[in-house]
Formats: C-alpha cells, sequence, structure tokens
C-alpha cells in the first residue's frame, strides 16, 4: 500500500523535491504502515514557494472575478469526477471511515470552491454621495497569504482557505499538517489542471517550524491557521509583529444542550455525531453534553444501545463505521483523559477501552463541571453526559468554558430555543440538529476558539481589504 506522491512540494506550478530537508514518515493509521516518504520544506524551499506567489498574485488579482472564478468551478468538477479515488487517498492519509471520506472531506471542499466560483464576481465596493463630492469603495486583495492546516479535515480545509483567497486574487502558500500531507498535493494538482496560473496555490510541508517560517515572512500578509489553541497563540502573536491579518480556527469543548421535550431519538442521534464521527476528531464537537434530569435515563440508555452497535474497524472497509485515530500519541493521549475520568469519579457508560490507535465510543455519565474531561479538548470519541435542572443554569455552566466555537439545543419549544442559543457564547450554533457545516453559512469561533470566519460571504471580509477613494468635484480649499 503506497501513496507516494511525485515529490514533496508543489511550487510554482509543478512538484518540487528538496531531499536536503529533514525526512519523515507518513502512516497509515488503519494499520500504522508507512505509505509516503517526504521531506520538510528547507529555506530554499519556502523561499521558492513565497516568491513564486508574490510573482503570481498581481497578475491574478487583474483579472476579471469571473475568470478566477471560471477557473475555481472547473477545478470542484476535478474533484467530483475523481471523488472515489480522492476519497481513498484521503482514508489513507487520515485513517477516517471511506464512508465518511467520500461524503464529508473532498465533497465539503468541491463545494467551497464551486460557492466562491460564484461569489466573486457578485463581490462590489460602494459609493458614498457626500452631497457633490464623493467616495467609492474597492475590495482589494490581502497579497499572498499563508494557510496551515490541522490532520482531521486535510483536504477540507485546504479547499476551505484557498477557495477564497484564489477568488478574491490572493495567492496561497499552504501548509498541510505533518501527519496529513498528501490531499493538499492533489489540491495543487488539480488547480493547475483546471488553468490556475503557476504559483498560486503552492504546497510546502513540514512541521510547527516550516509553519512558523512563513509566518513571518516579510513577503506574507494574512495566515490562516486550523490547529490548537496553543498554537494560535503562537502563531497570531508571530503574525502580530508584522500586523498581518489573521484567520484562527482552533479548538473547542462546545456544549450540546438537550431538554426534556426534545424528539429524544434525534437528540441522541445528535450527540453521537458530535461525539464519535471522524472517531472524535472534530474541533467543533458537542463534547459536553447537557441533559435535563427528567430525560436522562431514557437518553442515556438509547445513547448506550446505539453506540455499542457502532462498527469501528479498518477505515478502507465500506462497512466501517468508525476508524483508528490519526496517531499512537493521540490514543495515548485519549487513554489518558479515560483513565482521568475514571480516577476523577466519572461513571463509564460504555466503551473505554483503547487498542492502539482504536478507541471504542466512549461515554462517561456523572460528570460534573470540574472535571477534567469536562474541560479540556480531548480530541477523541470520549462524551461527557451532564445532568441540569434549569435553563438559567445550564446557560452559565454552558458557558463557564474560555472556549467559544459552537454550541446546540435540541428543545421542541421554539421560543426556547432561539433564547438559549442567543444566551450561549460561540461562534457556529445549531437548533435541533448538530455539526452541519454547508459551506454557505459562516464558520468559526468566539473567545478562544479563534478570530475571523471560513465560509459564507463572512469569508470574504477575511481575504480582502477595503480601499477607499474620495473624488474631488469642485476646487481644493485650502486655508493657506
Ligand atoms: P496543531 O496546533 O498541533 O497543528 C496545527 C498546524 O499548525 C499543523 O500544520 C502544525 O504543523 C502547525 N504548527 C505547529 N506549530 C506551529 C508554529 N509554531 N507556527 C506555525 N505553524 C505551526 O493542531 P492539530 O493537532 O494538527 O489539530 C488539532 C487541533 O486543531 C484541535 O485543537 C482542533 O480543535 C483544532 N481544529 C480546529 C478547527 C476549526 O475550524 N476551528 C478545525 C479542525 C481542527
Amino acid at each position: 500500500m503506497i501513496a507516494q506522491p511525485k515529490a514533496s512540494h508543489f511550487v510554482d506550478g509543478q512538484y518540487l523535491e528538496d531531499a536536503s530537508g529533514a525526512a519523515f514518515d507518513v502512516l497509515f493509521p488503519g494499520t500504522g504502515e508507512p505509505i509516503a516518504r517526504l521531506h520538510a520544506a528547507t529555506p530554499a524551499v519556502i523561499d521558492a514557494a513565497l516568491a513564486s506567489a508574490t510573482r503570481a498574485q498581481a497578475e491574478w488579482a487583474r483579472r476579471r472575478p469571473v475568470e478566477r472564478g471560471r477557473v475555481l468551478a472547473r477545478a470542484a468538477q476535478i474533484i467530483r469526477d475523481r471523488a472515489e479515488a480522492l476519497a481513498q487517498l484521503e482514508t489513507l492519509d487520515t485513517g477516517k471511515p471511506v464512508q465518511e471520506t467520500r461524503v464529508a472531506d473532498w465533497p465539503s471542499g468541491a463545494d467551497a470552491l464551486e460557492f466562491f466560483a460564484g461569489l466573486a464576481p457578485t463581490i462590489t465596493g460602494e459609493t458614498i454621495p457626500l452631497g457633490g463630492d464623493m467616495v467609492y469603495t474597492l475590495r482589494e486583495p490581502l497579497g499572498v497569504c499563508v494557510g496551515i492546516g490541522a490532520w482531521n479535515y486535510p483536504s477540507q480545509i485546504a479547499c476551505w482557505k484557498s477557495a477564497p483567497a484564489l477568488a478574491m486574487g490572493n495567492a496561497m502558500v499552504f501548509k498541510p499538517s505533518e501527519l496529513t500531507p498528501l490531499g493538499a498535493l492533489q489540491l495543487a494538482e488539480i488547480l493547475v489542471e483546471a488553468g490556475l496560473p503557476a504559483g498560486l496555490f503552492n504546497v510546502v510541508q513540514g512541521a510547527g517550524a516550516v509553519g512558523a517560517a512563513l509566518v513571518t515572512d516579510p513577503r506574507v500578509a494574512k495566515v490562516s491557521l486550523t490547529g490548537s489553541v496553543a498554537t494560535g497563540q503562537k502563531v497570531y502573536a508571530a503574525a502580530a509583529a508584522g500586523i498581518r491579518a489573521v484567520t484562527m480556527e482552533l479548538g473547542g469543548k462546545s456544549p450540546l444542550v438537550i431538554f426534556a421535550d426534545a424528539d429524544m431519538d434525534s437528540a441522541v442521534g445528535a450527540a453521537m455525531l458530535a461525539n464519535f464521527y471522524s472517531a472524535g476528531q472534530v474541533c467543533s464537537n458537542g463534547t459536553r453534553v447537557f441533559v435535563e434530569r427528567a430525560a436522562l435515563p431514557a437518553f442515556l440508555d438509547r445513547l448506550k444501545a446505539r453506540s455499542e452497535a457502532i462498527v469501528m474497524g479498518d477505515p478502507r472497509d465500506d462497512t466501517t463505521q468508525m476508524g483508528p485515530l490519526i496517531s499512537d500519541a493521540q490514543a495515548a493521549k485519549v487513554a489518558q483523559y479515560i483513565a482521568t475520568g475514571h480516577a476523577e469519579g466519572a461513571r463509564l457508560v460504555t466503551g473505554g477501552t483503547v487498542q492502539g490507535r482504536f478507541v471504542p465510543p466512549t461515554v462517561f455519565a456523572d460528570v460534573t463541571d470540574d472535571m477534567t474531561i469536562a474541560r479540556e479538548e480531548i480530541f477523541g470519541p470520549v462524551m461527557a453526559v451532564l445532568p441540569f435542572d434549569t435553563e438559567p443554569e445550564v446557560i452559565a455552566r454552558a458557558n463557564a468554558t474560555p472556549y467559544g466555537l459552537s454550541a446546540g439545543v435540541f428543545t421542541r419549544d421554539i421560543s426556547r430555543a432561539h433564547q438559549v442559543i442567543a444566551a450561549l457564547e460561540a461562534g457556529t450554533c445549531w437548533i435541533n440538529t448538530y455539526n452541519l457545516t454547508p459551506v454557505e453559512a459562516p464558520f468559526g469561533g468566539s473567545k478562544l476558539s479563534g478570530v475571523g470566519r471560513e465560509n459564507g460571504r463572512a469569508a470574504i471580509e477575511h481575504y480582502s481589504q477595503i480601499k477607499s477613494v474620495y473624488i474631488g468635484m469642485g476646487p481644493v480649499e485650502a486655508p493657506f
């Protein structure tokens, strides 16, 4: 099983290798087998990527938006034409079941390319009348943008960042996670095939040091990171030195609030989606499941039965519903959290036995707000269920976290649903569903979970800047 790309990097429209960069293996999480060997970018590769992006961007920005959009739309179509092969590769790179990678990862990336392709020609400025004189505004690209990805949705992240960037006339240098470097190279190939001029989307490989070198380069106008809060704090600080624009898509510990009047089957299904999809490696997961006390026994019964029916196994198998975690290190971290859950007095309802990188759907009940598993992002399939009694109480408890990525509420009471969501401190919210992230809707977090938004029209603001132009219509009146 080999998924060796033609070379480690993609710069100026073609694959590029520099074997003097530190070698690293890409492992298939399903078996731990190496599937590719790559080299981290050297300073020469980083420089070549930024130089070609800088060269290419000026001409791209002058193109009509409709032409830029046409290239992105073609890329979306190529992704759809190759859907099965791309899904298989994503499964090798991430260990996520092919059931998921067929419907979630590249399809969502193609949606982003298609959405921003259509949006590009609709972006206009405004005219501001001043009783004779006037001002008009232009929405201009930022220049060279750096994208840095996490390992949980590597190809989706590459598309979500590059699509609005390129649509607005920017260039992008993208560094995937060192654990999942393969999808972004496919995207670079596809974009060139779709007609994107060389240099506008470059991929350089490596770990944090390569990302850090990109963030501080004077040629870079903007940095968009998807990663942990700890990395976000470092990258935001480094970007601040050059007053660079940032988008930060970081971690969370999001609340999902289930009232007793909710459709309980849907609420259970949503709680499972919010904790077990992608083996729990989803930033917006609703990992603190608050259940109104009256509904708790029924909720836990159904949750246990349905969780125990989940098929865990080789992610390449069509019938597998849950695969392994990304790495031994991540599985060890999750196993440690499970041990801490036991030690701090939470009651295990199901799961809990970690075998290698495979962690079964795990549910803890009787969780209290001060327990470690209720406070820290685990990034694995571990759900904490917390009982509550009143609406004001659950709102206060749900907000008692430094994170603010997502939140959800289940109730049949329409007023209560809107009131609770209005009171929850989170950037991306759901009522009577969870974790749906269509490209049409802005996505992102508040508090420690991030700044800026991806997707929707909102993303355009984060890949462009406004120039305002004052037009004098009469003689200049100077006081001297
Ligand atoms: P991570 O923070 O370890 O790494 C993210 C990326 O940053 C990687 O490409 C890494 O190489 C790079 N990096 C690390 N140090 C750097 C530095 N000093 N300068 C520049 N780049 C650096 O995150 P991860 O473990 O890959 O991903 C999991 C985390 O990502 C979780 O916390 C999860 O919640 C978060 N996440 C957030 C979103 C979102 O949209 N909000 C989506 C997916 C994942």
